[in-house]
């Protein structure tokens, strides 16, 4: 497959902060972009050199994208495989319609991770009550996930009891989840790998990440695991990759459980949150990955440069007449990099940006992140 050069036109599907920063990546190196987005004001518009504000399953604007552009990936997982088959018979498209369809539905996820010879928690299909009659001492406690379009801990309930699941099941509206065993988590930490179509991959480094309520809150690079575990991390996302037979930016997730071993939660076919510290603290970062894969380009090389912590910046900052944060100190710090994604409005939740901190170590990167963070 011959490489996409620049100026070619790169498409995506959603405009969001993950669109965003694939179209400034792409624009760096003199790509043009479209963004479908029917969101006249989606953060990755301000980059775009053409916006089609459409439904992500508009026939005449996939259409357009895929007549108009060398080539077209995604910001998201709950693309429709019609609208992905569709871009496919007229472009380019990675990842694949089929890989996509994997990662945005949590069966078939964990049964791709766990063909691959790879961990996951204890799970079981739930498509009707009658799955849940059975003895489910196996998954208790639990997490009942809806399959679908579950995302920031949405769609999720715990369980202690078998009664619990099945009034859970209901609650969710009888739609197709998974019962998984709760785990005792040491650590979470996240690996993300950008892969060709000629099987050339490149794994950044693990990051550690600690969420609150439901959200990423902070990603610690290195991690503060050991050097092996950090090394199994990164050798199951990649195997991973290998057995998708994966193009494109695939961010995997784990638990570290009490016995230092790795568990697969789930797989993300796009960059991730969790690898924004790659923007300012890597050789190459997720997006510019996301573009060179895309163009059948040899990924970048994903050595750190620093220690960093990333933290994330939620609308909860914002005063509600939307005033931002008193952005003072943390730009006068010189080992502070504020990545800002556009948003007019700011919510409780909503993600509007985040910052990278770069020191001599993880944990002295967290320390100075932390007292930047109490100065907002
Ligand atoms: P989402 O798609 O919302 O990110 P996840 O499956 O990653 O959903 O779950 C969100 C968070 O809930 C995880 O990051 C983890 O902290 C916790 N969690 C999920 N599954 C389990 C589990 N089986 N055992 C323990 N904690 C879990
Ligand atoms: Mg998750």
């Amino acid at each position: 497959m011959r490489a996409i050069l620049p100026p070619s036109m790169l498409g995506i599907l959603g405009g969001g902060q993950l669109g965003r920063m694939f179209a400034i990546a792409a624009r760096t190196m003199g790509y043009r972009i479209t963004v479908l987005d029917p969101d006249r004001s989606a953060p990755a518009a301000d980059f775009a050199d053409v916006h089609l504000c459409a439904a992500y399953d508009d026939a005449e604007a996939l259409r357009q994208m895929g007549q108009t552009c060398a080539a077209v990936t995604t910001e998201f997982e709950n693309v429709s495989a019609e609208s992905m088959a569709l871009l496919a018979t007229l472009t380019r498209v990675a990842p694949s319609a089929e890989c996509v369809a994997i990662a945005q539905d949590r069966m078939a996820e964990k049964r791709w991770i766990n063909q691959a010879g790879l961990p996951t928690t204890a799970w079981l299909p739930v498509m009707t009550d009658d799955d849940l009659q059975g003895d489910l001492t196996r998954y208790l406690p639990g997490i009942l996930k809806t399959a679908r379009l579950g995302y920031d801990g949405k769609g999720q309930a715990r369980v202690h009891t078998a009664d619990e699941a099945r009034a859970a099941f209901a609650a969710l509206g009888g739609q197709a989840c998974v019962l998984e065993k709760m785990l005792e988590l040491k650590l979470e930490v996240s690996a993300i790998v950008a892969r060709t179509s000629r099987a050339q991959v490149e794994v950044f480094p693990v990051a550690e990440n600690s969420h609150r309520d439901g959200i990423l809150d902070i990603s610690l690079v290195p991690a503060r695991i050991a050097p092996d575990l950090a090394r199994q991390a990164r050798d199951m996302a990649r195997r991973l990759a290998d057995a998708l037979d994966y193009v494109g930016v695939l961010a995997v997730e784990f638990f570290v459980l009490a016995d230092d071993s790795l568990v697969i939660n789930e797989i993300a076919p796009r960059p991730h949150n969790s690898g924004h510290f790659t923007l300012d603290a890597c050789l190459t970062d997720q997006f510019q990955q996301q573009v060179r894969t895309l163009c059948g380009l040899l990924p970048g090389k994903t050595a750190l440069l620093s220690p960093v912590a990333m933290v994330n910046l939620l609308g909860d900052l914002w005063q509600p007449d939307g005033t931002p944060p008193n952005w003072d100190v943390l730009m006068e710090a010189p080992n502070a990099h504020l990545h800002l994604y556009g948003k007019a409005e700011a919510r409780p939740g909503r993600k509007m940006g985040h910052f990278n901190v770069l020191s001599d170590s993880a944990a002295s990167a967290l320390d100075q992140a932390q007292a930047l963070y109490d100065t907002l």
